[in-house]
């Protein structure tokens, strides 16, 4: 039996299940304080015979194996959480492998091996929601270099009549200030569920979102493009983005039909906790190769 963690900023998902990627049970627990949380996901962990458990998580989070926070949230808004050593939690009170990475990693992994990019050695997911995250499958294997990317957080070039001056805390109008739904919300002045009818938020968005999908097939020439998140449930932003990203293009890289290129998770809200199962999995082989 494996275990697996979507630890996201408003809830921990928990599951247990087997590399085939079924789920035998899942849980959600709200994100309050570590002591809190933790002491629920580690009760319903232990009703289970678990080999190892899986992690996708919110960030920033140290994903090199070489460092002394390896296994660490790190900088996070969320106070009660920052430095907070996750993995060696897990791994104190279950002594199992653990595997350990971004939530959109984890995403990226549940697409590639179950979802919309199943087979494939290479995809990109992208999630716009709260923030914007993306995670990369680069022949085969989870893009990381020093640490994991944070694509959310690109640079983009501002629309004309776009007089919104951006909600990044850090970088105020990087794609993330500009895109993410809470900068829809601030924008507009209505969160995005309310504001279905109005064809120029989501022009907008469409707008955002081909100007950072044209830089990241540029520089990582993915497979297929998975965009999730609780913004892209406004289906109608796909057809701007496949109104835009031709603009931007400009028949300079052949790409796929956009609609079989550009699509929603295959595995629907399941892409991280499946991705997570795997990450387990991952983290069970590589334990029995040493
Ligand atoms: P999180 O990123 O926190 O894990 P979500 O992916 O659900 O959670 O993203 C939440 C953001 O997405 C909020 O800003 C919310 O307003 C926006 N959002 C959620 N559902 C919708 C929807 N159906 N239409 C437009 N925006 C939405
Ligand atoms: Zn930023």
């Amino acid at each position: 039996m494996l275990g697996a963690i979507e630890a996201g900023g408003t809830k921990f998902v928990c599951a247990v299940g087997d590399e085939s990627g079924k789920i035998i049970e899942r849980i959600q627990i709200p994100t309050t304080v570590p002591e809190e949380t933790m002491a629920e996901v580690i009760q319903f962990f232990k009703k289970y015979n678990i080999e190892a458990i899986g992690i996708g998580s919110f960030g920033p989070i140290d994903v090199n194996t070489e460092s002394p926070a390896y296994g660490f949230i790190t900088s996070t808004p969320k106070i009660a959480w920052k430095d907070y050593p996750l993995v060696r939690v897990i791994k104190e009170t279950f002594s199992v492998p653990v595997g350990f990475n971004t939530d959109v990693n984890a995403a990226a992994l549940g697409e590639a091996t179950f979802g919309a990019a199943k087979g494939l050695d290479s995809c990109l997911y992208i999630t716009v929601g709260t923030g914007i995250g993306a995670g990369a499958i680069v022949q085969g294997k989870l893009l990381q270099g020093l640490s994991h990317p944070e694509m959310g957080h690109i640079l983009v070039r501002r629309h004309r009549a776009d007089r919104y001056e951006g909600k990044c805390p850090y970088h105020h109008d990087c794609f993330e200030g500009l895109a993410a739904g809470p900068s829809i919300e601030e924008r507009w002045g209505d969160k995005g569920i309310h504001l279905v009818e109005r064809t120029e938020v989501w022009d907008l968005e469409g707008y955002y979102i081909a100007q950072a999908l044209m830089q990241y097939i540029l520089i990582l020439s993915p497979k297929k493009i998975i965009l999730g998140g609780g913004v892209m449930n406004q289906k109608q932003v796909f057809s701007y983005i496949y109104k835009y990203l031709p603009e931007f293009n400009k028949n300079y890289i052949s790409l796929p039909k956009l609609s079989d290129y550009i699509v929603s998770p295959g595995l629907g809200d399941r892409a991280g906790i499946t991705g997570a199962l795997q990450l387990a999995y991952q983290a069970l082989r590589n334990e029995n190769q040493v």
